[in-house]
Formats: structure tokens, sequence, C-alpha cells
């Protein structure tokens, strides 16, 4: 198969992911970064939406939702109710890191996405909410929210176009749950981080009430290159439909872990010894790979050794791109601790609104656990399967289906891992006796 070009530094949206250049406004500018933006203000805002429904940029937090079409849902400006653009910076889906790293080596890419997003969306304000974590990293933004405003690049009248944009940074406690958006645009409300019930959306009523639109870093910070480039530039990256470029977190078994902004649609294996130096015993030693974060069912060797990473060939293989936070484990992984752990996780971060949540999440850690000291039976197994159908799909949001999908992807391809450990033990125990 012909490989995947790797990356010019000029067809990279994160010129400085790394770290190495200088991460303030005078080493964005010099990357090219600002410039065109005075255009971008003053071109009509349906032009950019219909070329950002052309691009087929897609979400990059986890849900893939087109962007184009997600902000063409925002209602008209309105003097007597504003408009919010609202940048998801929680980031805390295990095996995530990437948003990191863009705000603390190239923040300036994010701020010049919000400042075009909120003039494409007709909002004058934008809140970052950022976990708690990541405070380094917040003050980093806020430096470079300053260095912004001190170059007339924030605040009124930005370089004389008549749009006026402020940014306000706003640090979450750490509750997983605050990265769903409602319970995120909650929280930011002060009040407890839970979900809200949907219709309405956010489009309708969002912030304060408001209409509002929620994207992650990523994708903000996306918006600005494709609106200045041709399309071309940007579609000639990832198949149809799942276009451009993408930043992968790849961690776990491998040689060289760290975030690769890639070409979407590049083969896993590709990303995997190309870019993260190989699974640290040969490809050979493989046991299993998350593809997309810890809510993304697991692929098996021989899945992995074809899948191409995008949106619909993941979901087609029965799992997801997600935030596109690679775990790769090889043979010394015990996998069925690590899927103890994730589940344990999820029972801890529910928020506790619905039932089939609250209570099914924390029985399936019970019963992982259990079955993983090898100390249940091979009914069990089959129990558990049956409580994650039972709580899929019945609940307010989707954080009891991800704590779901991992469990029932683990069983349909390693299920013999449990098999044998309740084996295993029956016989050491038959033995003692
Ligand atoms: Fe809360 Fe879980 Fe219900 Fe989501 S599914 S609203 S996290 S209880």
């Amino acid at each position: 198969m012909k490989k995947t070009p790797v990356l010019k530094i000029e067809d990279k949206v994160f010129k400085n992911l790394d770290g190495k250049g200088d991460w303030g406004i005078k080493g964005y500018k010099e990357r090219g970064g600002y410039k065109g933006l005075k255009k971008l203000l003053t071109t009509e805002p349906t032009k950019h939406i219909e070329k950002l429904k052309d691009s087929m940029l897609r979400g990059r937090g986890g849900a893939g939702f087109p962007t184009g079409l997600k902000w063409s849902f925002m209602p008209p400006a309105d003097a007597k109710r504003p408009s919010y653009l609202v940048c998801n910076a929680d980031e805390g889906e295990p095996g995530t890191c990437k948003d990191r790293d863009i705000l603390r080596y190239d923040p300036h890419t994010l701020v010049e996405g919000l400042i075009v997003g909120c003039y494409t969306i007709g909002a004058k304000a934008s809140y970052i909410y950022v976990r708690g974590e990541y405070y380094d990293e917040s003050s980093r933004l806020n430096q470079a929210i300053e260095q912004a405003y001190a170059d007339g690049l924030l605040g009124k009248n930005i370089l004389g176009t008549g749009v006026d944009v402020d940014i306000y940074v706003h640090l979450g406690a750490g509750a997983y749950i605050c990265g769903e958006e409602t319970a995120l645009l909650e929280s930011l409300e002060g009040k407890k981080g839970q979900p809200r019930v949907k219709p309405p959306f956010p489009a309708g009523y969002g912030l304060y009430g408001c209409p509002t639109t929620i994207n992650n870093v990523e994708t903000i910070a996306q918006v600005p290159p494709i609106l200045k480039n041709k399309l071309d530039w940007w579609k000639r990256w990832g198949r149809d439909n799942n276009h451009g470029t993408k930043i992968f977190s790849v961690s776990g078994s491998v040689n060289k872990p760290g975030n690769f902004e890639a070409p979407m649609s590049i083969p896993l294996k590709e990303l995997i010894e190309d870019y993260a130096g190989g699974v640290i015993g040969g490809w050979d030693n493989l046991q299993a790979i998350i593809p997309g974060g810890s809510s993304t069912p697991m692929l098996n060797p021989a899945q992995a050794e074809t899948m191409l990473m995008d949106f619909d060939a993941l979901r087609e293989e029965g799992t997801g791109l997600g935030t596109a936070a690679v775990v790769v484990m090889n043979n010394d992984v015990d996998l069925i601790a690590v899927m103890t752990r994730i589940s344990k996780f999820y029972a801890h971060e529910s928020c506790g609104q619905c039932t089939p949540c609250r209570e099914g999440v924390g029985w399936v850690y019970k019963l992982m656990k259990r079955l993983g000291e090898g100390e249940g039976t091979q009914d069990e197994i089959d129990m558990l399967l049956g409580i994650t159908k039972q709580i899929e799909g019945k609940t307010i949001c989707a954080f009891a289906d991800g704590a779901m999908w991992p469990v029932q992807g683990t069983m349909k391809h390693f299920r013999h891992l449990f098999e044998e450990r309740i084996k295993k033990n029956k016989t050491k125990k038959s033995k003692v006796a």
C-alpha cells in the first residue's frame, strides 16, 4: 500500500505542537498566524459557513459532528439575546492530551479561531472552559489572550473592522462529565455540572439561556486555516467525509509516545510505526489498541493491521475515532486490569442523575473486578453483557453509553481472557482443596 505523505510544516495547522518554537504572538505571527485575519472579518459570515460545510470539518472533541452545519444552526444576531461561542478545553477523556499541547505550545491558533468563530456566528464573547488540572496551560492561554488584546486583535473594533470580541478563560474543577457540552454550560453558569435534557439544544438555549455554539479546542483552531486557504488544500487529506489533518495522541506500549498531527485516514499501523516508534517488542507483540480514548471499544491486532484512522472507518468496525487518543497495549499488559480500571473511572465520574448510569456503571465495575480476579462464573460474563445492554441508550447523556461500549468491545474480542482466568482460578482452588 502507498504510504500516507508526511505533512510538511506549511501544511500543518499546529506548527509549534512540539513546543520547540516561540509560543507567543511574535512566534505565531512569524509562522503565518493572524495573516489574512482582517479579510476574514470583512467577508460575509454565511460564506464562511458554506466553506466550512464544504470542508467537512468534523468536531475533533469526540462526536465528529460537522462544524459548518453546527454553526449554521445559530439564529441571527439579536441585540436582546447575545450569542456565545464556548470552547470546550475540558479534555478529560483518558488517553487524550492533544488540547493540552495546543494550549501550552500554540495557544494563538485557538485565539485566532475564536475571533473568527465569534464573528461567523454573530457572538461578541467567548468562554474557554479549561479543565482545572491544566493550571499552567490556562495561565499560558491567559498570557496569549493578553498579548492579543495588546495587539488590537481582541476587544473593540478589531483591526478597524468594527468587529468586537472578548475572550474569558474559566477553570473547571476536575469532573469528567463537564466535558459534556450541556454539563459544561451548567458548570460555567456556576451550577453543579450535570447534563441537560435535550432538546432544547444549545443553539437555541445555551449559556444563560442564549444561543450558544460549543466546540473543541482543536476544531476551533482549524477554522482560520481552512477559511484562508483553498479547499483543495484541506481536502487533499483524508477520505471523503473525513477531510483534513488531525492530532493523534499515541500512548501506551510504544517506543515514542506523543501528539502527532497527521493526515486523516492515515493507516493505524503507519501512525504507530512511523510516528510513535512502533510497538514495544514489535508489531507481533501487539495485544490490543484503544483507538479514540477510553470510551471507544478496543481493536484486536487483525483489525489494527488494516484500520484507517477516520470517523467512518472506525465506526464501520464497531468502534470510533473519538478524540483520536490511541492507547497501544502489547502482550505485557494485563488487559482485564486496564478495562477494570477504566470501568472504575466511569463509576466514579457518573453525575448521578439517571438511575441506570448511577447504579449500573458501578455494578459493571464490580462485576469486571470480580471476573478479573477469576472469582466469577461463566454465566456472570453474560450477566455483565446483559447489564451493559440495559444501560445503553437509556440515559440523559452519552456518558453511560461511553462507559458500556468499551466493556462490550472487550467481551467481543477478548472474552476468552475472562474465561481462561475463571478456569485457572477454579483449577487452583480445587488443587488447594
Ligand atoms: Fe449523569 Fe450518567 Fe445520566 Fe449522563 S448518563 S446525565 S453522566 S447519570
